[in-house]
């Protein structure tokens, strides 16, 4: 029934804007795995584990060894809007980091229970922040930083009904794990699921890390994309005829190292296949894009996983060049070896 009253306007209690803007950021425990593992390549980690309970609902640790967070920054750390990682609107139009919000940890721990345990180098010893109480206290860890993040929408009962069963959030957590891995084959990743080592890349060039995550037979059965013109440079594999599948899980798209899911650059990659894929199946692909960083806007949306071009049609056109190039040059040397 319509309103007879109208409530008087009020300012929202922080912790409530906290746990509303928390939603934009974490949907599910991939989320937050996602933002952890964001913040851990931030700091130069060369190694980073995730270890996951129930599929990352009771549990989420990420451990790296990167800088680390000096302990009189850690409480700030949790604010919301503040970041080490970008001053000015200068920086943010030229951000070569993949956070930049200050946003990540505070909803996090609005939403969860949350530590933080970290080490500097040349510090005495590891701090540990326990969000929810705010103490502070001394910690044993080498240097760099892990983070605890339990009972995932503990007080948002609402939201935890959203969730999936433990092994479908797991599957969202390792995806998100394989989509940085691709990217940052110089960083080794582990994940734990209950204790369990699930999957493990150790530091390997870029060709090594593709077959580790994506299996030698997508290698196999893929070409080498590469083209660059001025400030565009399109480079990757992309699968063969052979290699589509039913379902278009195999689609790895970069903007400066970025995971994206684009339409343009999909639309664009779909195109140089019309020739040779027909129906419903997905073309398999892992593709980095760079491009100057005033050509593009990665600061869309707080997931970050849309972009927005500059120019657009041209991204499209090089990217179907691109990779119809990568799939000519394999359709003529099949040709050659097929030929008496
Ligand atoms: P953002 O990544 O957008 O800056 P976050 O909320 O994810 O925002 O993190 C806030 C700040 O905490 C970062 O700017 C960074 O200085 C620090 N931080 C977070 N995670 C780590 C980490 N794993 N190692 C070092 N510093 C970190
Ligand atoms: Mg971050």
């Amino acid at each position: 029934s319509p309103p007879t009253q109208r409530r008087a306007i009020r300012e929202l209690p922080d912790e409530l804007i906290s746990q509303i803007a928390a939603g934009e950021v974490v949907e599910r425990p991939a989320s937050v795995v996602r933002e952890l593992v964001d913040n851990a390549l931030d700091a130069g980690a060369s190694q980073i584990n995730v270890k996951l309970m129930a599929g990352g609902v009771r549990a989420i640790v990420v451990e790296d060894d990167g800088l680390g967070i000096p302990v009189e920054e850690l409480p700030l750390a949790l604010k919301r809007h503040a970041t080490s990682k970008i001053r000015s609107l200068e920086e943010l139009e030229s951000v070569a980091t993949m956070g930049f919000r200050g946003e990540a940890l505070a909803a996090i721990a609005s939403v969860a229970e949350m530590a933080i345990a970290t080490r500097c180098e040349g510090a005495p010893h590891a701090n540990r922040l326990d969000a929810r109480s705010g103490e502070l206290s001394p910690a044993a860890r080498s240097r760099g930083t892990s983070v605890e993040v339990r009972e995932l929408f503990f007080s948002t009962p609402a939201r935890r009904k959203f969730l999936k069963t433990d092994a479908t959030e797991l599957a969202h957590c390792l995806e998100a794990v394989r989509r940085h891995a691709l990217a940052r084959p110089d960083v080794g990743f582990a994940i734990w699921h209950e204790g369990k080592l699930v999957e493990q890349w150790r530091a390997a060039g870029a060709e090594q890390r593709l077959k580790d995550v994506l299996g030698e037979e997508f290698f196999a059965a893929s070409r080498a994309v590469f083209s660059e013109a001025g400030p565009l440079r399109v480079f990757g594999r992309a699968g063969l005829p052979e290699a589509a599948r039913s379902r278009s899980d195999m689609q790895y798209v970069y903007v400066n190292g970025r995971y994206v899911r684009d339409k343009l650059i999909a639309h664009g990659i779909r195109s140089a296949y019309e020739d040779v894929l027909h129906g419903n199946r997905q073309p398999s692909y892992v593709l980095f894009i760079e491009i100057a960083p005033d050509r593009v806007d990665v600061n869309v949306h707080p997931t970050k996983i849309e972009v927005r071009f500059r120019d657009g049609r041209e991204i499209h056109q090089r990217v179907r060049y691109a990779v119809q190039g990568a799939l000519a040059i394999s359709r003529s040397a099949e040709e050659a070896a097929a030929a008496p």
